[in-house]
């Protein structure tokens, strides 16, 4: 392991430390103490970074008493599944030591509504966002699962029925369950894959059963557990026929992939900051139409009984403001990137594919999800390959994660050699070939046979 990756956090860290003599001084300059305080830590910043330049000097392993430094990014391959793209930009990482106080965002807050913030550019980023998706009104939200709440609250009474996949994630179960909405799986078959028919026919058999149309339908353009790619086109034709609005759920899609709402046929188009754009967590997008947006995004209307207080340019869904700060910011300041980004979401794909067939040289491993690969995300299946090493290793179900660490790759379940997910979203070419040569290296080492 190169020590200077260690040593970048330590000389970040001390340099942490000068700032803060700032601000603990008076504004008209440094005392005679806090002049010598900031020459000592001049003098610490720059041991360190002779021991930088050189590679020399003990590795530090603690951001502060027992919390460990986080280096995986930095010291190892990570193919974790839902981490890569939520890894921020250089721009983010400035930003968050920049904004990180707080309530850093609201310095110059005049209307009392995040999104008007002019300075920084919060209420352009709103508009741009929203343009981003191919919609007309957009919020930033505290992750895409506080969208689905946002609209699940805002049309939903008791008793509702909102459709959603058989792969669906748990966060939009439970928004339709906190307003005590009802849901109903569309099966996505033996290919795993949902399309716009067999949501008619859902709808269909809701219609018979309850005399009653469902009031909502949320559908994932890619799921979270195979990263295969539904029929959101064919999903929002139907929904237009039965009148039914459509949340597109863009969690693993926003941010990597180029998502248009209106082509779509979308009225709501949910993102993920901390999954698809590069930003901090809990961060995400919510977009939605002229047609939408009074509804979700509507006004305050309650007033104090006492007081008569009124919060008419806050909204409820909303509770007034949302990511204030650190998050926020990640966000603006990957935005540039992550806007170019989506262009390259082919070569993405490409990579994602080399490294699959790579896997699929060796005996035994098989690929669970879709193929050719639409997305980074696999769930790959070992059971008939490194499974029967991990059955007699004494290490057991461990080895396969022993070994690949060995090599500097990180993010599979530790003791996972069985049915797994993986996601090379990110790598550049020279990681992906070492990653697909690694697999083959330690089938090698145990020979598996590798075609
Ligand atoms: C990750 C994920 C979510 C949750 O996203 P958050 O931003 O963490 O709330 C929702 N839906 C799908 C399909 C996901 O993959």
């Amino acid at each position: 392991m190169d020590i200077r990756a260690r040593k970048i956090f330590e000389a970040l860290f001390a340099l942490e430390d000068l700032r803060e003599i700032f601000r603990q001084a008076l504004p008209t300059g440094l005392t005679k103490n806090e002049e010598e305080q900031f020459f000592n830590g001049i003098a610490h910043v720059e041991t360190i970074i002779k021991e930088l330049r050189e590679g020399k000097g003990s590795p530090i392993k603690y951001v502060e008493d027992k919390i460990e430094l986080r280096t995986r990014e930095e010291e190892y391959i990570n193919i974790n599944a839902i981490q890569p793209g939520g890894r921020l930009t250089p721009e983010a990482r400035k930003a968050l030591i920049a904004y990180g106080d707080g309530y850093s965002v609201c310095d110059k807050c005049l209307e009392g509504r995040l999104d008007k913030i002019r300075k920084p550019p919060v209420d352009e980023f709103h508009t741009e966002l929203a343009d981003f998706v191919g919609m007309e009104e957009a919020r930033v939200v505290p992750g895409a699962r506080r969208g689905f709440q946002a609209v699940a609250s805002s049309l939903l009474d008791k008793g509702d029925v909102v459709i959603v996949s058989d792969l669906a994630h748990y966060t939009e179960f439970l928004a339709v369950e906190n307003v005590g909405g009802v849901i109903k799986e569309v099966p996505s078959g033996e290919k795993n894959i949902i399309t716009g028919d067999a949501v008619a026919d859902k709808i269909e058999s809701v219609k018979d059963a309850t005399g009653k149309l469902p009031k909502l339908i949320i559908i994932e353009h890619f799921d979270y557990q195979f990263g295969n790619e539904h029929d959101v086109y064919g999903v929002g034709k139907v929904a237009k026929e039965y009148g039914i609005p459509f949340l597109y759920n863009g969690a693993y899609s926003v941010g990597m992939v180029p998502v248009n709402g209106k082509e779509i046929g979308a009225d709501f188009v949910v993102g993920s900051g901390h999954k698809g754009m590069a930003a901090v967590a809990p961060s995400g997008i919510l977009a939605t139409t002229e047609e939408w947006a009074p509804k979700v995004f509507r006004p305050s209307h309650i007033v104090g009984d006492v007081t008569g207080r009124e919060f008419e340019h806050k909204e409820p869904e909303m509770l007034g403001c949302t990511l204030m700060g650190g998050t926020l910011l990640s966000l603006m300041a990957s935005f540039p990137k992550v806007k170019e980004r989506v262009k390259r979401w082919e070569e993405e794909v490409k990579k994602s594919n080399y490294f699959i067939r790579e896997f699929l040289r060796i005996e035994g491993n098989k690929v669970s999800s879709e193929y050719p690969r639409k997305h980074t995300l696999s769930k790959v299946d070992t059971r008939d390959s490194f499974d029967r090493i991990a059955r007699t290793h004494k290490k057991r179900g461990f080895f396969l994660s022993d070994e690949l660490k060995r090599k500097g790759i990180v993010g599979e379940f530790a003791g996972s050699t069985r049915v797994w997910e993986l996601n090379t979203y990110g790598l550049n070419w020279n990681r992906i070939k070492y990653l697909s040569d690694a697999f083959i290296e330690i089938a090698e080492k145990y020979d598996l046979p590798v075609r």
